[in-house]
């Protein structure tokens, strides 16, 4: 058994994460796999996800901002990685000497990258924006999108490399008209004079549904941490396993009569007498309160309501039931083990399991295994 310690901790097994991946590896072969690793990934610990996520079959990492891919590079990951979030400060000349391939939706960012004083060309991705209109270059902007990053490219400051979008996922119908407006953005960059080493279009959603967006590779998020992108299927029905489980042990037992009871900040009014669990994990570690009244956790292999939320607890409803004090309490974990999942705490809380992992705080600790 591993040790855990006294408090919250998100136990990450990375056994079950390489099974994922492999598994969308599979899925999407002969396309290739990138791994998103943003967000910390998703929670689960940047660095030891994109070892386990390489191991597995992924070719290469996205990692949102410039500033994640050099933390990588520093940690000796070679791979290829791509970054597509950028601010005015974002530091284009580390990007280049380090190889990070860069997604770009806008002539500012591709003036910035010539004038960063790089050493090497910039490896850029051009954007289209194919209907989510959250950045990409719109079918008006895209020929002078292209047209500049051809003429620095001429100029030895970048290379044009690729071209990408992002669907919206909002549904099937909508994913098509995005692909279509992709495959029309990426004609009229050719006969502009673009040629295009690789193109990526789709993540979770279209990777698994949509064998026709998964061009060069797939940008495989959400699908690899265990959690479902459609509404009709779960992530166990995809096959798929939540590698993250968060637990925390009982601090004490309270057998109370009706009437209130409270314990610092956690406070609850009870209608009949009741046995109350006091476990050591609450919203300051990213449990989602709105969730409370409908959430459990799993206590003494049962699913136990959640009575009261607080910063550093929870009160646990523990009436007959065979625990004691260091038991410890699943808030959610595998679906294979009866834990609640993440994305039935995001149907509770009426978020997204990405929410659900991601909003774990660093201060609970994540605890490797597998
Ligand atoms: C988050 C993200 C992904 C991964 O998306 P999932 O839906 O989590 O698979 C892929 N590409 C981009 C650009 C993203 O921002």
């Amino acid at each position: 058994m591993t040790e855990l310690p006294n408090g919250a901790a998100a136990v990450i097994d990375l056994a079950a994460f390489r099974r994922n991946v492999e598994s969308l590896v599979a899925t999407a072969a002969p396309s290739e796999v990138m791994l998103a690793v943003k967000a910390n990934a998703y929670g689960h610990g940047m660095l030891p996800i994109s070892l386990a996520a390489l191991e597995a079959g992924a070719t290469s990492l996205g990692v949102l901002e410039v500033g994640a891919g050099l933390e990588l590079r520093e940690a000796g990951i070679t791979v290829p990685l791509f970054a597509w979030l950028h601010g005015t400060g974002t530091d284009f000349r580390a990007a280049a000497e380090n190889r990070i391939d860069l997604g770009v939706s806008a002539v500012w960012q591709l003036e910035a990258i010539a004038e960063s004083g790089a050493s090497v060309p910039a490896r850029v991705h051009l954007k289209i924006d194919t209907g989510l209109s959250r950045n990409g270059a719109s079918a008006e902007d895209w020929p002078e999108l292209v047209e500049t990053a051809l003429h620095l490219e001429s100029q030895g400051f970048l290379e044009v490399y690729g071209a990408w979008s992002h669907l919206a996922d909002a549904s099937v119908a909508d994913d098509e008209i995005a692909l279509a407006k992709f495959v029309v953005a990426v004609e009229v960059a050719t006969s502009l004079g673009a040629r295009f080493s690789t193109l990526h279009l789709a993540a979770s959603s279209a990777g698994i549904r949509m064998p026709e967006a998964r061009f060069d590779f797939v940008r495989f998020g959400i699908a690899a941490f265990g959690i479902s992108p459609f509404d009709d299927v779960d992530a166990q029905g995809l096959g798929l396993e939540a590698p993250m489980a968060l637990t925390a042990p009982v601090l004490s037992l309270h057998g109370l009569p009706a009437g209130p009871f409270h314990l610092g900040d956690v406070a609850v009014d009870l209608d009949e007498p009741a046995t109350l669990a006091l476990v050591a994990v609450g919203y300051g570690d990213g449990v989602q309160s709105p969730a409370i009244g409908r959430a459990e956790v799993l206590l003494g292999g049962e699913r136990r309501r959640i009575v009261a939320l607080g910063v550093d607890r929870m009160l646990v409803d523990a009436d007959d039931l065979e625990v004691a004090v260091g038991d410890r309490a699943v808030v959610f974990g595998s679906a294979e083990r009866g834990e609640p999942t993440a994305e039935e705490w995001a149907a509770h809380a009426d978020s997204i399991g990405d929410e659900i992992v991601a909003s774990i705080t660093p201060r609970v600790p994540r605890v490797y295994v597998g």
